[in-house]
């Protein structure tokens, strides 16, 4: 495949996606450790590893926060593996599609024994709406599993995806041994120290030394119906996002994770040209450029220090810098941004493009905003989801009303909220995407500002952008339904209605209005 030249053509920045419980989490830690591990010496492997592991935990404990978590980034062979975490908790959130946007690859990690599963296929979708390529870790091989074709087929048929297997698994459950790599002949087993074996192919006589005779019989059945029918790897397929790897494995018994870094390396993109207005970004511009995707509150109340996460798009980012906030025009200064270093943590200089930085500050950066070296660029593409639940927020102190106000224009910064401010001056109403946010709304409320409230029903259900090419009607438009329009954090005018049916009755009569449900940040 060909790479930019430079530190981009070395970068490999992408995410996990699964349902909650597939081995996300045990898969990340195994990609660690061995990113880590191999930067050592490999005598004392071992003792190194959990010493790794437990100094992850504590840095995790001390902050209270996932900061840490929120990227994790290893190096292999020389390439250096951004790993972006979507967060974990059930509910979906506007969080896990924005961290989406900031990765060129994902893994995508399977039960053995459950397949595809609801919030693997939402995220997925995600995905898809992006092109981005998707690998197949097909996980828990070590214990009771469905049956291999029937997974693929799974994700052929549920997820409209081509499958390619890479590898095959030999025994099933209990008696699983290993798997065999197809293209490479090699077979790979679970209790060994990880090296492959060389194999003439599926009927070496030396596969028979490894399994119960019936899983090699099964094994060699099933291999024959994969290399007599199943499609290729299509590299082209994959970077288009209609066909995916498929690897086999075990997260916890640390098996299969060789393959998939391995993979990544070969296959995944490298960092890529990313759309703004305007122009295509190159990653291998010299001038630095990068927009934020995510921000992380401190969660010390007397602080209102955030992390704001920078996706580096082009260029080299260099501490103590002065970047351009292009939203405001301002200058701002890069004293201290962080890196984060799964192998030891230290502060680095510097960072390319598919790297992403934490920039700590006091609420000078949103979500979506682009930093460069001067250019007034607009990254595009930091999407912002109509709400599916729309609240009024209830304070029980009338006195702490401005307060409020203020803490919901932070809120809405950082992401955790949107506020839409009626045109006709009646209180702001909160949206949400997944139910749980309103549930941290809450509790940041009372816990950083001191705020306790609750949140009752509002007159509306349904909230949409609304543009026009017709600047008079739009004009009339917003005339007409000036109790139903309100403005977004930017200024953004939204249309507010108390049911979808009611939406589209009044949209039906206004064909010059073009209602969204997603919008671009500015
Ligand atoms: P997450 O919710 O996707 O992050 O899942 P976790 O990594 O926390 O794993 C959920 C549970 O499955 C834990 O009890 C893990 O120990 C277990 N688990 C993860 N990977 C494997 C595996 O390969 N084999 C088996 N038997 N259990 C696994």
């Amino acid at each position: 495949m060909e790479r930019p030249a430079g530190p981009a053509g070395r970068r490999r920045t992408f995410a996990i996606i699964s349902h909650p419980d597939a081995g996300k989490t045990t898969l990340t830690e195994k990609l660690l450790l061995f990113g880590g591990a191999i930067q050592l010496a490999g005598a004392v492997r071992g003792k190194r590893d959990r010493a790794t592991r437990s100094d992850w935990m504590n840095i995790e404990r001390e902050r209270g926060i996932s900061v840490v978590t929120s990227v994790m980034t290893f190096e292999v062979d020389g390439t250096v593996f951004n790993l972006l975490d979507t967060p974990g908790h059930e509910d979906f959130s506007e969080d896990t599609y924005r961290t989406l946007t900031a990765v060129d690859s994902a893994v995508m990690v399977i039960d053995a024994a459950k397949g595809i599963e609801a919030r693997t296929r939402k995220l997925f979708e995600v995905c898809r709406l992006r092109d981005i390529p998707i690998l197949t870790f097909i996980n828990k091989m070590d214990r009771e599993s469905r049956e291999p074709f029937e997974l693929l087929d799974e994700i052929e048929k549920t997820l409209a995806l081509d499958t390619a297997a890479m590898t095959w698994p030999i025994g099933r459950g209990r008696d699983f041994v290993g798997t065999y790599d197809i293209a490479r002949r090699q077979v790979r087993l679970i209790d060994s120290s990880g090296e492959a074996v060389k194999v003439s192919g599926p009927d070496d006589p030396a596969i028979d030394g490894m399994a119960k005779p019936g899983a090699v019989a099964a094994f060699r059945e099933e291999i024959e119906l994969v290399e007599g029918v199943a499609k290729p790897f299509e590299l082209d397929g994959f970077l288009e996002g209609h066909l995916t790897p498929v690897y086999f494995g075990s997260a916890l018994r640390n098996f299969g994770v060789r393959d998939l870094i391995d993979a990544l390396d070969a296959f995944a993109p490298s960092p890529r040209p990313q759309a703004a207005e305007g122009r295509t970004v190159e990653p291998t511009e010299d001038k630095m450029s990068g927009f934020v995707f995510k921000i992380q509150a401190n969660m010390d109340p007397n602080h209102r220090d955030r992390i704001a996460f920078l996706r580096v798009c082009s260029g080299r980012l260099e501490r103590g810098m002065k970047a351009k906030l292009v939203r405001t025009g301002k200058p701002i200064p890069l004293n201290a941004p962080q890196f984060f270093f799964a192998q030891d943590r230290h502060i680095a200089d510097e960072a390319f493009a598919g790297d992403v930085v934490g920039i700590p500050n006091h609420g000078t950066l949103r979500i979506g905003d682009t930093l460069t070296d001067g250019e007034d660029l607009v990254f595009r593409g930091v999407p912002s989801f109509a709400p599916e639940i729309l609240r009024r927020v209830r304070l029980g102190d009338a006195m702490k009303a401005k307060k409020l106000k203020e803490a919901l224009q932070q809120m809405a910064e950082e992401g955790v909220v949107q506020i839409f401010t009626p045109h006709d001056g009646s209180p702001a109403l909160v949206g949400v995407v997944g139910a749980l946010q309103l549930d941290v709304l809450k509790e940041r409320l009372k816990a950083e500002y001191g705020l306790p409230v609750d949140f009752e029903p509002a007159r509306f259900t349904v909230a949409r952008w609304v543009t026009s090419d017709d600047p008079v009607k739009f004009e009339e438009f917003v005339e007409r339904h000036r109790s139903q329009m309100a403005s977004d954090l930017d200024g953004a005018p939204v249309f507010l209605a108390p049911s979808a049916f009611e939406l589209r009755y009044d949209l039906d009569r206004w064909p010059q209005i073009t209602a969204s449900d997603i919008k671009d940040y500015q």
